[in-house]
């Protein structure tokens, strides 16, 4: 076992989780009446060894919510995975933005910074896109008129699945009401993916009309921001990362371990917003936020934790979620370099 005494471990988890809890600062998200509508004293905690222990605490770790940034790094993995390093890196940086996550800077060269921000994830999902091109080739308006239904479906739903563990604590879905609020209130990103194909193009078939390609990558980023997941779930998501790619509750290799390795360094140094560099200083764990207030937090070859809790900091990232993360590090020696 890779942790030989889990009930003593899962006593300090449940400490962590009381002197947390009492934390009441930060706000929900309010650019969208989902967010804005959260319970802010939602608290969930779940933690996933390598070797598939599960401990979950709190009464909402159960509760269903939109994974919304996390999503980038799953889309990430996916473009690496199934488009080749090459190519993914042809479309989309790996450096830090110092930029808000919607910023619409690009590098130099016209790439986006990278994939955790708005401009690199929409990147990142027409680089998946044109890895199923006949998918992406039959794409067609749903009633609401939005594409990307299929690759959502098909290729997004899936992936989901497989990386939290196959069903068994709970069904990946699609928050429709998110969705077509994001697609509703989304000008800053179809400016960013405007700007983006002024400067590079985008990937995919150029026999496909190109704003097939546009509304495909939109949509279908707006879709896997909405996919739906709780933080039981995210947990065994992080500990599939945390276990080089392979699911620890189903030994189902979702990512090989040479694109895990990229996506958590990746995660290291733009996982967490703006304070992505303060919170790889204090906790040195690769992690991924979203403004639902989900934060998964990787500890690699031990186990991966989720924390659900919406009232965000400035940077955007639960607040309680940071504060589980750096008091773990000071109670165990999870910290990258904590083997110097
Ligand atoms: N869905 C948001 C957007 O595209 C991003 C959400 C997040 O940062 O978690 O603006």
């Amino acid at each position: 076992l890779v942790i030989a005494n889990f009930p003593q471990f899962v006593e300090h988890l449940d400490r962590i989780y009381e002197a947390v809890a009492t934390d009441t600062s930060g706000a929900v998200a309010d650019y969208i009446p989902t967010l804005r509508d959260a319970e802010p004293e939602r608290y969930g905690v779940a933690f996933t060894s390598v070797d598939g222990q599960i401990h979950e605490r709190g009464a909402d770790t159960r509760c269903p919510f939109s994974i919304q940034s996390t999503s980038k790094a799953v889309m990430f993995a996916a473009a690496l995975e199934q488009a080749g390093v090459d190519e993914t890196l042809r479309w989309v940086g790996v450096e830090p933005s110092g930029r808000l996550f919607n910023d619409m800077a690009l590098l130099p060269d016209g790439r986006p910074f990278n994939a955790m921000v708005n401009s690199g994830a929409m990147m990142t999902t027409a680089v998946v896109a044109a890895a199923h091109p006949k998918v992406a080739a039959s794409d067609e308006p749903d009633a609401d008129g939005a594409y990307g239904d299929r690759l959502c479906k098909e290729v997004l739903m899936p992936l989901w699945t497989r990386l939290s563990g196959g069903g068994h604590l709970g069904e990946v879905g699609l928050d429709r009401d998110t969705f077509l609020a994001e697609r509703a209130t989304a000008d800053t990103n179809y400016a960013i993916a405007y700007l983006m194909r002024g400067r590079t193009g985008l990937p995919g078939d150029p026999q496909l009309p190109s704003d097939l390609r546009l509304n495909t990558m939109t949509d279908t980023y707006f879709r896997s921001c909405s996919i739906s997941a709780n933080c039981a779930m995210m947990s065994v998501v992080a500990a599939t990362l945390a276990n080089g790619g392979k699911c620890p509750t189903t030994d189902d290799r979702v990512f090989s371990v040479e694109v895990t390795k990229k996506l958590l360094s990746s995660m290291s140094f733009c996982g967490m917003y703006d304070a992505a560099g303060e919170f790889f200083f204090r906790t040195g764990l690769p992690a991924k936020s979203g403004v639902s207030g989900i934060v998964m937090i990787v500890v690699p070859n031990v186990g991966g934790l989720a924390v659900f809790s919406p009232r965000l900091d400035d940077a955007g990232n639960s607040v309680r979620g940071t504060r589980f993360a750096q008091e773990l590090v000071a109670r165990f020696t999870f910290h990258s370099f904590d083997n110097l």
